[in-house]
């Protein structure tokens, strides 16, 4: 998961990009990079950590032009490397070429071993790099026609913003799993992942890129197409739950109000008997004041978020790692003593943060904890750009909603339906968004290391 931004015609660009990767912060805590164009060639600056500590005034100035592409990336567990940092940039036969990259292919591996076994040397283990060998190898000219004819052999997840030093492009993968938007500032085009990205900014909304769509930027304006085979879309229902940030509107609705509605539907699906509602902050918010006003519960801060700790955060050794949650939380004794408290969050991974948090909340005084989650259990992994892990490590793959329950020391468990999370999201049938997550449909083929940890 990885957060993107972009644009075309603007003297600020790389200023402007600055702002938009700061509104994207919460997509991507590992590194943080920019690239400008002046119309002759391209400057590039990308390193590990957040967009505050990667810029200052003087790298800025350095990121000439009028153009810019810039990148936040998701921090996965382990070892963050600096050569997979973005936007990538590369010179080939076609020229100066950078790309940043939201998404996962699937068939990235096979497509690697390929190319590495023509002779291709890869610099970093990213997806990404996997599409700008295909276009080098392309015998077309025109960038445009490169890009398409790589895409073409690729499966998967794709949000991509390519730069020249004359162009901006932007693709998403015709599934339209990751999000990608359009915005207008005066002369300027914009590209971003979300919209709170345009609003930093003071861009104009114009409309989501469509999956499948190309639009490509440069002095002679925008041109869109749509040079893949349609398929049927796939959205990530996943960014509704917990991924983007609360003030976008995401594939055209509402974060915020799409997660009132999922906790709106989960206070009917799961309802308890309690004094008060709370959330674990900042993601189970939304969801708990739906709760709430369903339920007629009132909603209370029972859990006070530090704004100092991050997902940077690197757990310590054993003997202090159990304090990382209570570094990110506390809890208000005053309002949970005695007290009955439906606790609500957006989702169960591995199920060891809820268990610390319900902990936390008993110690505090409340009498019994009843945990609602807005989202089905988590029983599948995400091959399509979202950092879960592998099946076995999963909670919810192994054991059932009693057993989670009892593990995570919860008086009762309550998970949304898959239908109810339909409901929510507007989208009764399924139709246009992946739900695999939660019930391992998945809509691309998989290769077979996926397929087997899909079993495993
Ligand atoms: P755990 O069950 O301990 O693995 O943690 C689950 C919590 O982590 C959820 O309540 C979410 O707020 C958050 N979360 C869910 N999915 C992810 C993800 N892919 N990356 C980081 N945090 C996540």
């Amino acid at each position: 998961m990885c957060g993107i931004f972009g644009i075309y015609g603007h003297p600020e660009a790389s200023n402007i990009t600055y702002l938009g990767l700061h509104a994207l912060q919460h997509r991507g805590q590992e590194s943080a990079g920019i690239v400008s164009g002046d119309g002759q060639s391209l400057y590039a600056r990308r390193e590990m950590g957040l967009v505050q500590d990667v810029f200052g005034a003087r790298e800025l100035e350095e990121l000439a032009g009028n153009s810019a592409i810039g990148h936040v990336r998701y921090s996965t567990a382990g070892v963050s490397q600096t050569k997979n940092a973005q936007p990538l940039t590369m010179q080939y036969a076609g020229g100066k070429v950078a790309v940043a990259h939201n998404g996962n292919l699937v068939n990235a591996q096979s497509l690697r071993a390929r190319l590495e076994a023509e002779g291709a040397i890869f610099a970093g283990d990213s997806d990404t790099e996997v599409i700008v060998h295909l276009m080098a190898r392309s015998r077309v000219r025109k960038l445009e026609d490169q890009i398409i004819e790589a895409l073409g052999q690729v499966v998967g997840a794709y949000s991509l913003i390519f730069e020249t030093p004359g162009k901006v492009i932007g693709v998403r993968d015709p599934y339209g799993f990751r999000p990608l938007v359009l915005g207008r500032l005066r002369d300027a085009y914009v590209l971003a992942s979300e919209t709170t990205a345009l609003d930093l900014v003071e861009a104009e909304y114009v409309r989501e890129i469509e999956p499948g769509e190309m639009v490509v930027i440069d002095s002679g304006g925008l041109r869109s197409s749509k040079p893949f085979q349609a398929v049927r879309p796939a959205r990530c229902v996943f960014e509704y739950v917990y991924f983007a940030k609360p003030d976008s509107v995401l594939f055209g609705s509402s974060v915020y109000e799409t997660r009132k509605a999922l906790g709106r539907q989960l206070a009917k699906e799961q309802p308890a008997r309690a004094d008060l509602v709370i959330a674990v902050p900042d993601s189970g918010v939304p969801a708990a004041i739906g709760f709430s006003q369903v339920s007629g519960i009132p909603y209370d801060v029972g859990l006070i978020r530090s704004h100092y700790v991050g997902r940077t955060f690197i757990e310590p050794q054993q003997s202090i790692r159990h304090f990382g949650v209570k570094l990110k939380l506390s809890a208000v004794r005053e309002v949970l003593r005695g007290k009955r408290v439906v606790v609500v969050d957006d989702s169960i991974v591995r199920g060891t943060t809820s268990r610390k948090i319900v902990k936390m909340i008993k110690a505090a005084g409340a009498s019994e904890v009843h945990l609602r989650i807005s989202s089905p259990a988590t029983r599948w992994p995400c091959y399509y750009g979202i950092d879960t892990p592998v099946r076995q490590d999963l909670i919810a793959a192994t054991h059932s909603t009693d057993e989670i329950a009892t593990y995570v020391t919860a008086d009762s468990l309550g998970y949304l339906s898959v239908e109810g999370l339909a409901q929510a999201v507007g989208d009764p049938g399924w139709k246009s968004y992946c739900n695999a997550c939660f019930t391992g449909n998945y809509l691309t083929p998989l290769e077979a290391p996926q397929a087997a940890s899909a079993q495993g």
